[in-house]
């Protein structure tokens, strides 16, 4: 039943109604709430719908989000994609900042997200949206894979991203893509050229330069090769329905969101709903600032006329009038209100043993971190070892340092536990994880991590409470005593 999804995913703290999509890890995860194992597979969106639909459905662009390690040039090569790309607009035209942005190869689209980094990524997901169809690892040549850079290949493999290997600063002396390639077959990430599939364990790796330019057409190509194998297909007819990637106040012009639209098209003067905020699109931007009045899918457009600002990753739908519009986001208000309050099932030690015994979970998802790589590989290998044949344990993500914010997002969106050894919890990260309901456990002796998860696993850890009569008396009458206090008199 629809109310009962619904309810799950408020438990989650995920809004949606019976119109709207979830993601296919979302999906996965409600199933497993509800006793059943989800694999997901991926089908061609055609395949699923009867044929007068599937014939309606046009090829769209991909979205991208640009991945990797701190000064490994994501902003660089993001600036460089857009700037190149001002061949093909206007000259002299300034392109708006709304989050988003288009280029155009040999004329073909392709959508980047503005805000590089997995956490971003990960903290979309952890609220339930998907817009990103393909990770831009960034790597730089001179410097190799890096902790984030590992960090950021487990993100996107949580949510199932295929991801494009941009290996830069080819341009330095120092620079040697070999070595990037061989340490990303070390990690399980292996370029295609070696044998690597670009849609499973496999990467597309292309030597690239943010400085000069050299291999960027390259990459962009190789991401709308990725993005074909992909067949991303979408119905431009009917309501439009999109994702909220960036709102701001401004003073001018009131609430503005910049909106996803990922089917149907939106049109100046809809009503919309997004999150508890509702309106009328009064104004539809692109990103390069030009007043739309149409925006079919995968169209990233800033929209003015909601009442208030909403959320990035709140789903923003066109519906037929004002009425409905409010309706909707006072229906969204009451029952974020009362999910905010609701009791969050989520995978934990305390109750593993019970969610096992109901079928409710299949797989143990382990964030693991650790002082010394030493200890992670140690770890890593005995916690596996626990797996069952009820029970799989799997290590999504595994790194030496402190537990982070990004981990605890991951988890979040994983359902995940985490657990760290001879490592901190940082404090925002601890604050997050309260909200989030993420269990975290920190050891100081690899023994007792493993004996922990074991016994979680095979519900030793369960408090045990048992009560035995051994006899019933009922008090008569209390005869006060100055020396031993008060007596009772009882008939057994
Ligand atoms: P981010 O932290 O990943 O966004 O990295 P930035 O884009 O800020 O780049 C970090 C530094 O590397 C900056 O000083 C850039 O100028 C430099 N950089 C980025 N890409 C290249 C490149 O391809 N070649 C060279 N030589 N320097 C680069």
């Amino acid at each position: 039943e629809p109310s009962v999804i619904i309810k799950k995913l408020l438990e989650r703290n995920i809004f949606r109604n019976a119109n709207q999509e979830i993601s296919s890890d979302v999906a996965a995860l409600v199933l497993e709430d509800l006793g059943y194992t989800a694999e997901v597979v991926r089908v061609r969106l055609e395949d699923t719908l009867p044929v007068e639909k599937r014939k309606k459905l046009v090829p769209v662009p991909p979205v991208v989000t640009v991945m990797g390690h701190v000064d490994h040039g994501k902003t660089s090569l993001l600036d460089y994609i857009r700037k190149s790309n001002v061949a093909e607009q206007e000259a002299g035209q300034i392109t708006q900042h709304i989050g988003a942005s288009e280029v155009t190869v040999n004329g073909k689209r392709i959508v980047f997200l503005d805000t590089p980094g997995h956490e971003a990524f990960t903290a979309m997901r952890a609220r339930g949206a998907h817009v990103t169809d393909i990770a831009v690892l960034v790597v730089a040549a001179d410097d190799g894979v890096m902790p984030t850079t590992l960090e950021a290949i487990d993100h996107a493999r949580a949510a199932q991203v295929p991801i494009v290997t941009a290996i830069n600063k080819i341009d330095r002396p120092d620079a040697d893509p070999d070595r990037v390639m061989a340490q990303l077959a070390e990690h399980n990430l292996m370029p295609e050229d070696w044998g690597g599939d670009p849609l499973k364990d496999g990467t597309i790796c292309v030597p690239v330069s943010a400085k000069t330019g050299e291999g960027v057409e390259e990459l962009l190509e190789n991401i709308l090769l990725v993005a074909e194998m992909l067949e991303l297909r979408a119905d431009p007819e009917g309501w439009a329905q999109g994702t909220v990637i960036e709102a701001k106040m401004d003073p001018q012009k009131g609430p503005v969101a910049t909106v996803l639209v990922q089917k149907g098209t939106l049109k100046k003067g809809d009503c919309i709903v997004a999150g508890d905020a509702y309106g009328k699109v009064r104004a539809m931007l692109n990103c390069k600032g030009d007043p739309l009045d149409t925006a079919g899918p995968a169209t990233p457009v800033s929209i003015i006329g909601l009442n208030k600002v909403p959320y990035a990753s709140d789903i923003l739908r066109a519906v037929p009038d004002m009425k409905r519009a409010r309706e909707e986001a006072e229906r969204f208000a009451r029952e974020s209100r009362e999910g905010r309050f609701g009791s969050r099932p989520r995978v934990s030690l305390d109750d593993l043993f019970s969610q096992i015994q109901k079928g409710d979970v299949k797989e143990l998802n382990i964030i693991l971190k650790a002082d010394v790589q030493g200890s992670v590989e140690a770890l890593s290998q005995e916690l596996e070892g626990l797996s069952t044949k009820e029970v799989r344990v799997r290590i999504i993500h595994r790194a030496v340092g402190n537990i982070s914010e990004s981990d605890v997002m991951l988890a979040s969106a994983s359902n995940a536990i985490i657990i760290g050894f001879h490592v901190q919890v940082d404090s925002t990260a601890r604050a997050i994880a309260e909200r989030e309901g993420v269990d975290i456990h920190t050891y100081d002796i690899i023994y007792d991590a493993v004996n922990e998860v074991r016994g979680a696993m095979e519900g030793l850890l369960e408090p045990i409470t048992e009560e035995r009569l051994l006899g019933v008396a009922e008090v008569r009458a209390l005869f006060r005593s100055s020396r031993v206090g008060t007596i009772a008199g009882c008939m057994c």
